[in-house]
């Protein structure tokens, strides 16, 4: 049979390779979101791109007249749209989902306290909770990071128990609180230990998220 290459064999062929290309990208993210454990669904649009190219390859094929698409081309043409559709919805769910993880929850000072309050058995006011009370430098990149309880709870709302410490011990109670800061090398977090009213005593070095 003799190779036709039309405009839509043209454009399919292009599709191809944006396609095979976009692959090797969310491969390439599945990679690095692993050490951080979130790459999970990003195994899904994997299945999603593998599933797309195969629907090109079969379209590819078919205006080769390789292939006779049992359905008619406009049915074809609407389920890739579909298709477009829901890749779309699946990415924008993604990406919150991470981005929440990176950034956390949007919560109210007041919602904050009371995560915090239910975690830790008690809170400081208000006021004295959503002040930006912290001061302390990254050991890393050296800049000054200033914080306060009710941002280290908003970034890590969805797991409180990665954000807060508590420890006890021969009448003492003390909390370790990790805040997020946008470092050089990506996201860490700074132990920073509080007394129990919540002063700053000291802080240690900074983690990767
Ligand atoms: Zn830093």
């Amino acid at each position: 049979m003799q190779l036709v290459f039309s405009p839509e064999v043209v454009i399919t062929l292009a599709g191809i390779i944006g396609i095979v290309y976009g692959l090797i990208l969310t491969l390439k993210t599945v990679g690095v979101l692993r050490p951080l454990g979130l790459q999970g669904r990003y195994w899904i649009l994997v299945a999603f791109i593998c599933f797309f190219l195969m629907m090109y390859l079969f379209q590819l094929l078919t205006f080769l007249g390789y292939v006779v698409l049992p359905v008619s081309l406009d049915l074809m043409v609407s389920f890739v749209y579909f298709g477009g559709a829901i890749y779309v919805v699946l990415v924008s769910v993604i990406s919150l989902g991470l981005w929440r993880n990176v950034a956390g929850k949007p919560l109210t000072d007041e919602e904050a306290r009371e995560m915090f309050a239910k975690y830790v058995g008690n809170a400081p006011p208000l006021e004295q909770f959503r002040a930006k009370a912290y001061s302390i430098r990254c050991n890393i990149c050296e800049e000054n990071l200033r914080f306060g309880l009710a941002d280290v709870v908003s970034s890590h709302a969805d797991s409180i128990e990665r954000g807060i410490d508590v420890q006890a011990g021969m009448g003492l109670k003390m909390v370790v609180v990790y805040p997020r800061h946008v470092c050089k090398d990506g996201l860490r977090e700074i132990p920073v230990k509080l007394d129990d009213a919540y002063k700053y005593r000291s802080h240690g070095e900074s983690r990767p998220v």
